[in-house]
């Protein structure tokens, strides 16, 4: 097997004086690692290229059994520079990445996931400082696109729409972590649903939703108040730990 393909590298390691093996994320297959036989000494094959958050260029092929990939060559397309000095931005991007690569391993939902990542590093780089609540919103934005979370925009059994407008107050929703799902107070009170249900206000419901769709320029967003930036923080951290299996601990995400 050999393949072409834009990739962005997530993580470099030696383990040979001139060899280098590299973790990275392509938009057609998801994770791989690869060896890149002379890699840290090649500069004609790998041109300033095998750094942690390059996109790059890639050819790589299985080697003779098929027991491993080999990084032929690559060639720079993008390099993070803010992100190499500013270690609370880097800080923010490695713990997005990690995230990425704990939902989606596989080919399925790569190309989300690859032009999801380029549009965090991309934003990481040029804009305004973000905060706490970005890796928040980056992981209900993954989780959803590999297939995972609830509709924040309607009741989940009426239908009606969870918010009128950005700000809008009045009664606020109840998300059932447990089923996935975001019910309205009378549907709620209705059905007998499972579990201690977290509140999301009209506010939270719609950072959850429209919010998180419009991608992380959107995510900069500072006029969102602090009880939703609390109630999406807590709704996104007990939908991640119950439908993945995955809570950060220690500089990594581990299965909980
Ligand atoms: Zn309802």
């Amino acid at each position: 097997m050999e393949f072409t393909d834009k990739a962005l590298v997530l993580k470099v390691g030696a383990f040979r004086e001139a060899d280098l093996w590299v973790r990275f994320l392509s938009p057609s297959r998801g994770a791989l690692t690869a060896f890149a036989f002379g890699g840290a000494k090649s500069k004609r094959r790998f041109c300033g290229c095998l750094d942690a958050l390059c996109e790059i260029h890639v050819r790589v092929r299985s080697s003779g059994r098929g027991e491993y990939l080999c990084l032929e060559e690559g060639s720079l397309l993008a390099a993070p520079r803010r992100l190499r000095t500013d270690w609370h931005r880097l800080g923010l991007a490695m713990r997005c990445i990690k995230f990425l690569e704990a939902v989606c391993p596989g080919s399925q939902g790569a190309p989300e996931a690859y032009a999801l990542a380029c549009d965090l590093l991309r934003t990481l780089e040029e804009e305004t400082e973000p905060d706490t609540l970005f890796a928040h919103l980056f992981r209900a934005r993954a989780s959803r696109e590999q297939g995972f979370g609830p509709d924040f925009e309607r009741c989940a059994a009426c239908g009606e729409p969870l918010f009128h407008a950005q700000n809008g107050r009045g009664q606020a929703h109840l998300l059932f972590v447990e089923e996935g799902r975001v019910l309205c107070r009378i549907c709620a009170s209705r059905t007998g649903a499972a579990g201690r249900p977290l509140q999301i206000s009209q506010e939270s419901a719609y950072v959850l939703g429209p919010v998180v769709d419009a991608g992380p320029q959107a995510w900069l967003e500072p006029d969102i108040s602090p009880q939703a930036r609390r109630e999406c923080a807590a709704a996104v951290d007990a939908l991640v730990r119950y439908h993945l299996g995955l809570a950060w601990d220690r500089a990594r995400y581990r299965n909980v």
